[in-house]
């Protein structure tokens, strides 16, 4: 078995780590990537992007089957879920090689396999050519896997993971979504587009548990309106398999009641991928199922990181990737950028999209700051008006004594994009002065963030 020395070691070739081991590379680091299957990880194979390309069909057919009220005439509207579902893995292709060909060009020494320590400071992978390799700094980015609910195991014909729900072969009648989270809602809403029935069931009192209540609320209002049924506070009494679907009993705030479902969808959450790495030879800790980091993130083991989905929630593509940077920026004795989780936007993709940061309301208020908050309904914003999709609400939170900007909580059309705006504003830490002085340009729906900081000082213009 050969042996190869290397400055950085990285395991997971997912958004954490392929970041990571870019970075590396760029500061003249001899780093190697250990990847056991596709590069890109879950985000650009089977989560992030895909969904995405399946979303913007749903998106597309919504806005002409919408055409007429435009004064276009389209004539009957029919769409074909197989290439929907081939673009959607042909987008996760290109991604796949273009990520495949940045590693390349910057060096990056990629090996196939599944890595394990052995020691600290020293991993073997068990790929085609087994090998033994040795850093002084080893990341793990290995991400994460669906949870499964007791007695309930996704099966991949019946009850699906979101990987079967990303390529289905035909459309299910009717879907039951188990769990209100990003990813049961991104699902629940390309699949009621598409035309199936959609039950989504939650155990927590709302849907998008972390999103500010109020904002949840709005989104629900529009999902039901859309012919979404959802039942909150509700957990699955039992669930029975039938021929090709299954029975399901729901407990509900009001009783149980009893559906048919052709197929479900169980999106209840993730747990790390932490087994079989070997950490037993390690002094990495675990807690709950995530590997356990310090600000840098830095395991109990020194010389060992842990960055994204494996170091513990928010799951999100774009906090593996900066922590991915902030590790090895740290590794080189840069003066890095440590992830603030305050500071972490949230997206769900759905129709309409709901986009966070920073703290709710009642967080806020838990964390015991005194706050004013801002509101503006989109039906107040011109441009939202003129693209006719004017149903969404703007909602800011500001500590009441020092003006600083805590959170700011959207839904409406393209809030994905707009929350970037108040990412870098809290980012920056400016004041309400600033924000309520920043000129916004006319016509655009980013108005509708000024007013509802103006909002907050009672100063709103357009409501
Ligand atoms: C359906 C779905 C939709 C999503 N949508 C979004 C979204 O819109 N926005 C967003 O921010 N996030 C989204 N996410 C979450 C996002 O995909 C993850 O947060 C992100 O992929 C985490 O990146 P990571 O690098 O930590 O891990 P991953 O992307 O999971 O990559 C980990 C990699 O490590 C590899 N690996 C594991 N163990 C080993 C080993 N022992 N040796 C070698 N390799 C190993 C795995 O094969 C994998 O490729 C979505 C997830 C799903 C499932």
């Amino acid at each position: 078995m050969s042996e190869q020395i290397f400055d950085v070691i990285v395991i997971g070739g997912g958004p954490g780590g392929y970041v990571a081991a870019i970075r590396a590379a760029q500061l003249g680091l001899a780093t190697a990537l250990i990847e056991r299957d596709e590069i890109g990880g879950v985000c650009l194979n089977w989560g992030c992007i895909p969904t995405k390309a399946l979303l913007h069909s749903a998106d597309v057919l919504r806005e002409i089957q919408g055409a007429a009220a435009l004064g276009i005439d389209t004539g009957p509207v029919s769409f074909d879920l197989k290439r929907m579902v081939a673009r959607s893995r042909a987008v996760a292709q290109q991604l796949n090689r273009g990520v495949t060909g940045l590693l390349k060009k910057n060096k990056v020494t990629v090996i196939k396999g599944a890595a394990r320590f052995t020691e600290p400071g020293r991993v073997s992978v068990d790929g085609k050519q087994p090998t033994t390799l040795t850093a002084d700094a080893i990341v793990i980015a290995t991400g994460a896997r669906a949870k499964s609910l007791p007695g309930i195991e996704a099966d991949g014909k019946i009850v699906w993971s979101a990987r079967e729900a990303m390529v289905p072969e035909t459309l299910p009648k009717r879907l039951l979504v188990i769990g209100a989270g990003a990813i049961g809602i991104e699902f629940a809403s390309f699949y009621r587009t598409l035309g199936s029935a959609v039950t989504v069931i939650e155990m927590l009192p709302q849907i998008l548990p972390a999103e500010d209540a109020e904002i949840a609320a709005a989104a629900r209002a529009a999902f039901e309106a859309a012919g979404i049924e959802i039942h909150t506070s509700t957990s699955i009494e039992t669930l029975t398999r039938t021929g090709n679907g299954l029975n399901a009993v729901l407990k509900t705030a009001n009783g149980l009641i009893e559906g048919t479902y052709d197929r479900a969808i169980l999106a209840v959450g993730v747990t790390g991928n932490i087994e079989s790495l070997g950490l037993e030879h390690t002094r990495v800790a675990t807690d709950r199922g995530f590997i356990r980091t310090d600000h840098h993130a830095e395991t109990a083991e020194p010389g060992i990181y842990a960055v994204g989905d494996v170091a513990g929630p928010p799951c999100l593509a774009h906090k593996a990737s900066h922590e991915g940077v902030a590790c090895i920026e740290h590794i080189a004795g840069l003066e890095s950028h440590p992830l603030n989780r305050n500071r972490i936007p949230g997206c769900t993709y759905s129709h309409p999209q709901i986009a966070s940061i920073g703290l709710t309301e009642r967080a806020a208020a838990a964390a015991g700051r005194t706050v004013r908050i801002g509101r503006f309904p989109l039906i107040g914003n011109g441009k939202a008006i003129a693209v006719g999709d004017s149903n969404g609400l703007i909602k800011t939170v500001f500590d009441t004594t020092t003006g600083e900007l805590l959170g700011a909580h959207m839904v409406g059309p393209g809030v994905t994009e707009l929350i970037q705006g108040f990412a870098i504003a809290i980012g920056a830490e400016v004041t309400e002065a600033e924000l309520i002085a920043t000129v916004f340009p006319h016509p655009t729906i980013s108005e509708a963030m000024h007013e509802s900081v103006l909002a907050a000082y009672g100063r709103a213009l357009h409501i």
